[in-house]
C-alpha cells in the first residue's frame, strides 16, 4: 500500500469493486457463456449432412428441434462443421457456416418445377411428373442420336447429345453408380459442380 500512488489505489479499488459487484450479482463471464451454448442445443437433435455448395466435400452437423410430437414445430436452429468428418476435421469456410441462411432462405427451391417453351412462368409439378418427363426425353433423345459405331465400322455406343451434371459432394458408392448409368447409356458429357 505504501508503494501506491493516488492513481493506482483508485484504480485497483475500482476493479475490485466492480469483480465482486458482479460475483454478488451471479454474473461470472465462464458459466454464463457456457450456459448460453448449453441453452441452444442442449434439445436438439443431431442430424449429420454434407454442405451441398462446393466439391470439398465438408461434413456439416445440424441441430434441429422438435421431437416430432403433433404439437411441436421442427426447425433446423444450427449448422456446424463435423469434427469427426476425415475431410474438414470440423472446420467450414465463410460460405460453409452460413448455410442456416441457406436453408430457411425464401427463395430456397424445394419442389421440382416447369417452364414450357415460351412461357415466362414456372409452374409446379410432382416428382413424379419431373421424373418421367426427364426419362421421356432422355429416351427419345438417345434413340434419335445414339451412334453404335462409326463411318468405319468401330464400335464406339456413343451418345453425345445430352449431358448430366452430378454433385461432386456425393459419397464415393453415389458417385460409383452415378457413372455406372451414365456410362451405360453411352453419355460422353458428364461433369460435376466442382468447376461451377
Ligand atoms: S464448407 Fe466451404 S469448403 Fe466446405 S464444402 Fe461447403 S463451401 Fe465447400
Amino acid at each position: 500500500m505504501a508503494d501506491m500512488d493516488r492513481r493506482q489505489f483508485f484504480k485497483s479499488w475500482a476493479t475490485g469493486l466492480a469483480g465482486s459487484s458482479l460475483g454478488m450479482l451471479g454474473f461470472s463471464p465462464e458459466p454464463v457463456m457456457a450456459e448460453a451454448r448449453a441453452f441452444k442445443l442442449t434439445r436438439t437433435t443431431e442430424t449429420r449432412n454434407t454442405c451441398p455448395y462446393c466439391s470439398v466435400g465438408c461434413g456439416i452437423i445440424m441441430h434441429g428441434l422438435g421431437d416430432k410430437a403433433k404439437n411441436a414445430r421442427s426447425a433446423i436452429v444450427h449448422i456446424e462443421g463435423d469434427p469427426d468428418h476425415p475431410v474438414n476435421r470440423g472446420t467450414l469456410c465463410p460460405k460453409g457456416a452460413g448455410l442456416l441462411d441457406f436453408v430457411h432462405s425464401p427463395n430456397r427451391l424445394k419442389h421440382p418445377e416447369y417452364r414450357a417453351p415460351g412461357s415466362s412462368e414456372w409452374k409446379r409439378i410432382s416428382w413424379d411428373e419431373a421424373l418421367d418427363r426427364i426419362a421421356r426425353l432422355m429416351k427419345a433423345d438417345r434413340d434419335a442420336n445414339f451412334l453404335a459405331k462409326t463411318d468405319a465400322g468401330r464400335t464406339v455406343n456413343r451418345w453425345i447429345t445430352t449431358g448430366m451434371l452430378a454433385a461432386s459432394a456425393s459419397s464415393n458408392e453415389t458417385g460409383y453408380i452415378t457413372q455406372k448409368v451414365a456410362r451405360s447409356l453411352g453419355m460422353i458429357a458428364f461433369d460435376n459442380q466442382a468447376r461451377v
